[in-house]
This record gives C-alpha cells, structure tokens and sequence, in this order.
C-alpha cells in the first residue's frame, strides 16, 4: 500500500509505503506530530517560521525558529535516536508557557567566543551549551516561587 500525505501547510509531502492501513495510520501519526507541530509562531504568531538544527558540542538541536521575532521552539529526541517529539512540558510535567515557543537573547558577555542566551521571561543566564537545560533549572525556579504548582 502506497499513500501521499501533504502537510496542513502543503509545504511538504511525504510518501508513505506500507504494508497494511494501520502502517500507514501510524507512519501520518507521527509524520502529523512533528512536521504539523508548529504552523505559526507560538508568541507573535508570525507563520515566518522554518526548521532549524543548531549544533552545540557535538550535539543537534532541532528546532523551529521564527523570523519574526526570534522566538524557538524545541524539538526533544527519542532515544532510538532518529525521531523527534514537540516539547511542550517542562522536566517537571508543567506546561510550557506559549505552547513552548520561547524568546532567548544573545548577550555580549561571553567567556572563550561562547554565545550566552539569556530568557527573557526570567532573566536566568545559561551558556548556550546549557541550552537545553535552561527549561529544566527555570521549572525548578517556577516551582520554588510556586511551589503550588508541583501538586498538580
Ligand atoms: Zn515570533
């Protein structure tokens, strides 16, 4: 069984060969959850945005980028290590504020050429090889300055 599947945006089409209708069912299922995702931006709702993979130390980042405004949304990755799943919740189980599009500023203060991001949100500084931690320690601020929050 063969199918064509175009994304809601008609920006991309993918080809999907399968054996049986649940295959196929499956193979749009996550072809759904990550390349429809995001069709706009999740803070100036801008649809100016594109893929983008940054590499830190070795590591890839996949994110969607705005145009508009800088704003980025991540991408987590599975650990058979080849598919990917939008993230959306902090380390913590929380939501993510704006979907999980968030803005991070690039500050002159760097130590050795490194780019240090700072979120505009909390103004918590981390060097951009932290990156993907800065959900993390920002979710346990969150939870130390509402701590109601962890009981949901
Ligand atoms: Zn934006």
């Amino acid at each position: 069984m063969e199918a064509q599947y175009k994304t809601r945006d008609g920006r991309l089409i993918f080809k999907v060969d399968a054996e049986n209708q649940k295959e196929i069912f499956k193979q749009i299922a996550v072809t759904q959850e990550v390349f429809e995702a995001e069709t706009e931006c999740g803070c100036c709702h801008s649809k100016e945005i594109r893929f983008r993979v940054r590499t830190v130390d070795k590591h890839d980042f996949y994110e969607v980028a705005c145009g508009g405004c800088g704003a980025r949304f991540e991408f987590g990755q599975h650990k058979n290590g080849r598919s990917l799943f939008p993230k959306r919740r902090a380390e913590d189980g929380t939501l993510l504020p704006s979907r999980g599009w968030a803005k991070w500023e690039a500050s002159v203060a760097s130590v050795h050429n490194k780019v240090t991001y700072k979120s505009t949100q909390t103004g918590h500084v981390a060097k951009d090889s932290d990156a993907c931690l800065i959900r993390e320690s920002e979710a346990a601020q969150a939870a130390v300055r509402n701590p109601q929050r962890r009981v949901r």
